[in-house]
């Protein structure tokens, strides 16, 4: 089985690393020629909407998946007639534009912050300044980790808040008072057989995932596997899908989806019987799906900007280091640390070690 991915970035190179012992071969697709998953198989360097390179690819593979959702959905409609994309390219449109994945949440009854589609300056100056709560505005497209929103409260110069969002078409939501945030990783594969991890609990730093802690037991599980079986069956759904969402008193609301293995799922590589990634791969490939269950107490500890001491690390019993190859940027995802222990409390001590070599 050759598996296209379109991007090379680290979950393109955390999939080719689930599915070469399963013997998939993989060619990777990036325009950027220094994307670190380059080496984990045939790699094509070219823009995702070169038509010539995107035919050679096509010509190269059993099937193709993406491994972010703003890939243009033209590009993916269009592979799709020679080879099968998975997830379907409609359903990665859908997870493009916040408010069409708002309309689809709304239309299944999954609660979701209430909000107001916005297209120009007048009609958010119109909503924000009759609003009596904090809200935040998001851009409709091309938004994640936080980008593209800016938080208006009482007393916002609402001329400056546009200017910064530069003014395309966004969605504004009201502020939601949450206790955590928790995500669903889930996955369905060409047969229609589902399965869940355990829920993930998610702290942000600067709108970027910082730590998830694996919440196994979870009393808002079954809540959250309804959800993500009701977006699942709707889009006659095929790999890995996550539903992240706020814990508002028990009660989850939606907050965005990821039509695609996902950073809050990373603690499976250790933490569960099969990773995302390979269960992405079995779904796509229509093979039976893997355990989800987990294989004791986890966290995963992301690292942006600069990678810590390895040593330093690696001394901590049970770290496992994921190191992705990157050039180091300030804000940029480099690798991340899975925390694996026997019970939580042994958990908690190895949390303690971890967090004095990573000053958190
Ligand atoms: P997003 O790109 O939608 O995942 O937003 C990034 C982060 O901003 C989320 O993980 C939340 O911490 C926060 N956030 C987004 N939307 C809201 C909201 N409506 N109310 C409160 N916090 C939010």
């Amino acid at each position: 089985m050759k598996v296209g991915i379109l991007g090379a970035g680290q979950l393109g190179r955390m999939l080719a690393l689930a599915g070469i012992p399963m013997n998939m071969e993989f060619v990777l697709f990036d325009p950027a020629a220094d994307a670190c998953g380059r080496h984990l198989g045939e790699f094509i360097n070219a823009s995702f909407d070169d038509e010539a390179s995107l035919q050679m690819f096509a010509d190269k593979v059993d099937v193709i998946t993406v491994e972010f959702e703003h890939i243009p959905v033209k590009s993916l409609e269009w592979l799709n007639k020679s080879v099968p994309v998975y997830p379907p390219p409609a359903i990665v449109a859908a997870a493009q534009d916040r408010l069409l994945e708002k309309q689809l949440f709304t239309r299944l009854e999954i609660p979701n912050a209430s909000y107001q589609a916005v297209d120009n300056e007048q009609q958010f100056l119109d909503y924000c300044s009759g609003a009596k709560r904090s809200l935040v505005a998001k851009s409709r497209h091309a938004g994640y980790d936080g980008k593209g929103q800016a938080r208006i409260h009482a007393g916002t110069d609402l001329h400056s808040a546009w200017k910064e969002l530069a003014g395309v078409p966004m969605i504004v939501e009201d502020m939601v008072a949450f206790d955590r945030e928790v995500s669903v990783v889930a996955v369905r594969n060409t047969q229609g057989d589902t399965a869940f991890y355990p829920l993930s609990q998610n702290r942000h730093a600067n709108g970027i995932l910082d730590v998830t802690d694996v919440s196994l037991n979870d009393p808002l599980m079954t809540q959250a596997e309804d959800y993500a079986q009701r977006i699942m069956d709707e889009l006659n759904y095929v790999g890995v899908l996550t539903v992240e969402f706020f814990d508002c008193g028990g009660e989850l609301m939606a907050n965005e989806m990821a039509p695609r293995v996902h950073n809050s799922g990373h603690w499976t590589i250790e933490g569960a019987e099969t990773s995302q990634f390979e269960n992405h791969l079995r779904a796509i490939c229509g093979l039976p799906l893997g355990s989800t269950q987990s294989t004791g107490p986890s966290m995963m500890f992301n690292v942006v900007g600069e990678m810590p001491a390895r040593e330093s690390v690696l001394a901590i019993p049970g770290a496992h280091w994921h190191d992705y190859g990157k050039q180091p940027r300030q804000g940029r995802k480099l690798g991340h640390i899975t925390l694996t222990a026997e019970n939580s409390q042994q958990l908690q001590e190895r949390q303690t070690l971890l967090q004095a070599v990573l000053h958190k």
